[in-house]
């Protein structure tokens, strides 16, 4: 039987052709989505971490007393205006590599099992871009405390957002926490509070970083939102997006890509275009594959019809 799996691409098909009150945050690190929809690499930082001067729960020279450094200067300022009206913020915990993250869940699940909502997986977690950092203490009645009250209604001045919002939880599917803010800068942050909205909630519906998010909320629910490149009139996906799309099974080995579909394997170098008549792209370690070239190795038929990848199989 002959089915056919349409992919819509909507405005997405080109940078040129997006249309959009608010222009998309492409390669904004700062803008980074990181959810259980969206997992970012293991070696993904935001930038250089640095220990901010603020007032720490732990003292010392440790991994969680670290931050991205634009986020880590802004935290300084938020702390030191608090303190002149004598509100007391005390930092918990910021920076968390991937490793640490891994120790984090495997711990939280053993504890409270695999429903538990309080740990992300690792790559899920925005403690692993520096750009987060829990303040006060980790109990939702931090929200009704002189501190919290005041982290709400003011951090966005200085380019945090509460991430995960009362009320929002079947959105960013984490419970309330008012002590964990995220850095996304001064006009993201304001844009969040007074629209009353959560990063998955931006109506634009574009990948916040280029290459990187695979699944967006958007009109009320998640959606595949690829990014689609054209170059010489050809559309390319990265070839993480197309396998996953397909349920092609991809692996690397000796820094060859090995894709295997319908009993068929491909294998091809990202630094060597042979195996494709129109050549790869490489952007930020993700390799880009023409698609329907790509897919008819596999003896997969697919079109790009009115924005849309049709796929036969
Ligand atoms: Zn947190």
């Amino acid at each position: 039987m002959k089915k056919q799996l349409s992919v819509i691409l909507g405005a997405l098909l080109s940078f040129s052709v997006q249309v959009s009150a608010y222009q998309c945050p492409v390669n904004n690190v700062y803008h980074v989505l990181v959810n259980h929809e969206n997992s970012i690499e293991p070696d993904f930082v935001a930038g250089e971490v640095v220990m901010p001067d603020v007032l720490f729960a732990t003292k010392g020279d440790i991994q969680k007393n670290y931050m991205e450094k634009t986020a880590a200067k802004a935290l300084e300022d938020m702390f030191n205006d608090a303190l002149e009206e004598g509100v007391h913020l005390i930092a918990i915990s910021g920076y968390r590599d991937y490793e640490r993250q891994e120790v984090l869940y495997e711990q939280a699940v053993a504890s409270y099992g695999i429903e538990q909502k309080g740990s992300a997986k690792a790559g899920q977690s925005e403690h692993q871009t520096g750009l987060a950092m829990d303040i006060g203490y980790l109990s939702q009645s931090f929200g009704d405390t002189r501190e919290g009250i005041w982290l709400a209604e003011r951090c966005h001045e200085y380019g945090f957002t509460i991430r995960y919002q009362q009320g929002k939880e079947h959105i960013t599917r984490y419970i309330y926490e008012p002590w964990h803010v995220r850095y996304v800068g001064v006009e993201l942050a304001t844009r969040l509070f007074e629209e009353d909205k959560v990063l998955e909630e931006l109506e634009y519906c574009c990948p916040p970083l280029q290459n990187q998010a695979m699944r967006v909320y958007c009109d009320g629910k998640y959606q595949y939102k690829p990014q689609v490149l054209i170059f010489n009139d050809v559309e390319y996906l990265s070839v993480r997006e197309i396998s996953g799309l397909l349920g092609i099974d991809l692996s690397y080995k000796n820094g060859q890509i090995i894709a295997q579909y319908n009993n068929k394997t491909i294998m091809f170098n990202t630094k060597e275009s042979d195996f494709f008549n129109n050549t790869l792209i490489n952007i930020d370690g993700y390799t880009y594959v023409p698609v329907n070239e790509f897919l008819s190795n596999f003896q997969v038929n697919s079109q790009f019809i009115n924005n849309a990848l049709h796929i036969f199989v």
